[in-house]
């Protein structure tokens, strides 16, 4: 099974990726994970990256496409994969798109299934990010930055709401209330 997480900054597809990995056994890509291991090694994609990443930007669309085509290429993946944080762009959707037809091992089982959407409604989100800054010191969770996040998600992503749906793959969770409720919701539009 090959999907996509898709929800706002703080809606919590982290700790669901989590849940969802353990119980499907999928190769887990997420692009902010691999970003930021770039950035901290000093790489010329993390030094490319670091200046967007500190202002709650994204990334240009070329450097994450970049990194899910080679990612898609390897042998875990091919055994089931979900995408956590890309696409985050209509541009990159359309270039997942034309990835999947064009890999060399192309079949049926390699195309999405389900985009998992978590709903978390706006104001909600500032306050998960705020106590997720104190908690785990994320350079990128500080104030003016949550913020742009934010901002950036309804201008940027949030078209790809009407997108999946219109491909019907879209499923909608409810992101609000007790974690182990939002992983059963997931498991049951999987299963
Ligand atoms: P995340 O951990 O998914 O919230 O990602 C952290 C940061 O990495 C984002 O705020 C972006 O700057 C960058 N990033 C991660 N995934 C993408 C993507 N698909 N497109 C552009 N930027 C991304």
């Amino acid at each position: 099974m090959n999907i996509i997480l898709l929800g706002p900054p703080g809606a919590g597809k982290g700790t669901q990726a989590e849940f969802i990995k353990k119980q499907f056994h999928m190769a887990h890509i997420s692009t902010g994970d691999i970003l930021r291991q770039a950035v901290k090694e000093n790489s010329p994609m993390g030094i490319k990256a670091k200046s967007f990443m500190d202002q709650g930007a994204l990334v240009p669309d070329e450097v994450v496409i970049g990194i899910i085509q080679d990612r898609l290429q390897q042998q875990d993946t091919m055994k089931g994969y979900m995408l956590d944080g890309f696409p985050r762009t209509i541009n990159q959707a359309d270039a997942l798109n034309e990835m999947l037809k064009g890999l060399s091992s192309w079949d049926q089982d390699r195309a999405i299934q389900h985009v998992v959407y978590l709903e978390v409604p706006e104001l909600e989100l500032v306050q998960r990010l705020q106590g997720r800054a104190a908690k785990e010191g994320r350079v990128d969770d500080n104030d003016e930055t949550v913020k742009n996040r934010i901002k950036v998600y309804f201008e940027q992503t949030s078209p790809l709401i009407d997108y999946y749906e219109a491909k019907k793959l879209l499923r909608r969770i409810n992101g609000r209330g007790a974690i182990e409720q939002i992983t059963k919701d997931i498991l049951s539009v999987l299963s």
